[in-house]
């Protein structure tokens, strides 16, 4: 807990442990603030100075679009890097910028109020227009108009940042996460988010520590003090002492050490020692982690997230990106299969055009979304078919809470299928579907939902948010957000009966099924495939290689009997630490 602030003392502060690695180094605090802008009048002869401070920012600007670009095109490609070349052209524009220098020259304004009120022009027009597209880009230039003020100001941008540090913010969307470690990123502190949000999902594929739900970070740390954050506890340490350093370093080596075990156990299958196979799969983002998903000896993709491609964008991208990014997947991860779950927005992973909510996790989200809007649902259905020509391609539907809605989706799959074939295009016509299981009316009705399926696929992560009643993103509650909830338990026991009773497979791919403490209990219960984090997929095969299924499934009745998390979580820790004493849990 927080101990009084103090400049010189070491400070420990208990946040939420989001992903794994420790990390030591200075922090930079990280704050996304909207510049305000006044008016200022100047002198005749200071507009010539006036106008080069504007042309430097121009220039700096560019400079640091360019950077971007560059970085994005690696990280996530080329189609998701438009978005800045978009940003590149505006800053280009000689009639805008002629236009700026003009009135500055006439009026005798400064140049930052000048440049503000020429852009929130042309933003006003693109925002008054019908076309969708437009209001999209109306984002860029408020991107673009910031940035340039920021360099007028000569302030300094994160995108200036030498060396290595932690970053310190109070929040990190999705994007910010990925933009962010295009410098030396050591790790991520934040004071809001839970193990869940989609940002810390992120920093797991991206391998870097991050510790969230730290509520006073930003108030406690300067950029510049050195820091260092254990991503296994979910602690910051602000200052620490030459012995804590020592600590971390220590533990830090172990887990080295047992990293360097597991090397050679991604061309082994996930089988335990009496030949019990679980599909063992990876969740990615985007397209580029699939290689990364190989390496670490994933047998396929089991959440695809669709929308991280909209979100990057800050548009749906047309059906042909679409296609291209689906087809890279599918052929990358071939002959396994790919599970491609279409468009979850809404919840956390807003979007653009996406009107804000009282209660955003209980409104317009997931399949809700793509049933009222159809034309863009058709187009991503098309272009998923279309990769199934170029590999072993599944689709799954997202946040379905009653069957009306499964069937609707069938139905809108069965149009995209019948203009492909009209358009003469190929595809997999029996790509099999599933759909998630992520809210209590769908355990209660799995059986129902089974029957109209190929596999159901449980995410946890929003089915205990909605079967507890726990924000998955509100760490003033994340102590209550259990995997080991007896409820939670016994929920994906019914399902997996009610699955298996319609021959259906199960997987699970919410975030527990990479939890190292949940797997022996989740091979016991019978699940038939887990989908995990890339990053611990190796840790998570050690497990299933090391347990018998026969042992597995007595430890999920006995886990059956118990009533209360602790007895649950004590009962698999002892276990594991017996079994792989290695393995770094806490
Ligand atoms: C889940 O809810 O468990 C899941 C995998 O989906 P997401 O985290 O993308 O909401
Ligand atoms: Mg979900």
């Amino acid at each position: 807990m927080d101990s009084p602030q103090s400049t010189t003392t070491e400070l420990f502060i208990n946040g939420i442990a989001a992903a794994p690695g420790i990390a030591i180094g200075p922090a930079y605090l990280f704050t996304k603030t909207v510049p305000r802008v006044e008016v200022k009048a100047i002198s005749r002869e200071e507009a010539d100075s006036e106008i080069m401070r504007l042309r430097s920012a121009i220039a700096r600007s560019e400079k640091e679009l360019q950077k971007i670009l560059a970085f994005t095109e690696l990280k996530l490609g080329s189609q998701n890097a438009k978005i800045f070349e978009a940003q590149i052209m505006i800053l280009g524009d000689r009639i805008l910028l002629d236009s700026v220098e003009k009135r500055i020259r006439e009026e005798l304004h400064n140049a930052e109020f000048v440049i503000y009120d020429e852009i929130s022009k042309y933003k006003k027009l693109m925002l008054e227009a019908s076309d969708e597209y437009m209001h999209e880009r109306a984002h860029d230039v408020d991107d673009v108009m910031n940035r340039i003020i920021r360099n007028i100001r000569d302030q300094k941008l994160f995108s200036k940042l030498e060396g290595e540090a932690i970053i310190v913010s109070e929040t990190l969307t999705p994007a910010d996460t990925v933009i962010l470690s295009r410098n030396q990123v050591l790790g991520y502190a934040t004071d809001l988010g839970g193990v869940t949000s989609h940002a810390a999902i992120i920093s797991r594929s991206l391998k870097i520590p991050a510790v969230v739900g730290l509520h006073s970070a930003t108030t406690h740390v300067h950029s510049g003090d050195i820091i260092a954050i254990d991503g296994y506890a979910g602690a910051l340490i602000v200052r620490p002492q030459p012995a804590t350093v020592e600590t971390l370093q220590r533990k830090a080596q172990r887990i080295r050490n047992f990293e360097e075990q597991l090397h050679g156990i991604a061309s082994l299958g996930a089988e335990t020692p009496d030949h019990r196979r679980i599909e063992l799969s990876a969740n990615i983002e985007f397209p580029e982690e699939v290689e990364f998903a190989r390496m670490q000896g994933s047998a396929g993709i089991g959440l695809y997230r669709t929308e991280s491609q909209v979100i990057a964008k800050g548009a749906f991208p047309e059906e042909e990106e679409q296609f291209e990014a689906y087809r890279s997947v599918a052929e990358g991860m071939a002959p396994f299969p790919v599970i491609f779950r279409t468009f979850d927005i809404g919840g956390d992973k807003v979007i653009p055009d996406t009107t804000r909510e009282q209660n955003p996790f209980l409104g317009w989200r997931g399949i809700r979304v793509m049933l009222d809007r159809p034309a863009l649902f058709l187009t991503q259905l098309r272009a998923i078919l279309r990769a199934s020509a170029h590999g072993n391609v599944r689709i799954m539907f997202p946040m379905v809470s009653k069957l009306h809605e499964i069937r609707a989706a069938k139905q809108l799959l069965q149009r995209a299928k019948d203009s492909l074939t009209s358009d003469n295009i190929p595809f997999d016509p029996k790509v099999k579907i599933g759909l998630m299981i992520e809210v209590p009316s769908a355990v209660i009705l799995a059986e129902e939902f089974a029957a109209e399926v190929d596999f159901l696929s449980i995410g946890t992560n929003d089915l205990i948010q909605y079967l507890l009643a726990v924000d998955r993103e509100n760490s003033s509650v994340s102590q209550l957000f259990q995997h080991f909830n007896p409820a939670v338990i016994r929920a994906i026991k019914m399902i997996v009966d009610a699955g298996h009773k319609r021959h259906v497979w199960i997987g699970m791919c919410g975030e527990m099924a990479g939890d190292p403490l949940a797997t022996v209990l989740l091979m016991g219960l019978g699940l038939d495939e887990l989908s995990v984090n890339p990053s611990i997929l190796p840790e998570i095969k050690k497990i299933i290689r090391s347990v018998k299924h026969k042992d597995a499934r007595k430890v999920a009745e006995k886990m059956l009997t118990l009533s209360t998390e602790d007895e649950i979580k004590e009962f698999l820790a002892s276990l594991v630490r017996n079994k792989i004493p290695e393995l770094p849990i806490e």
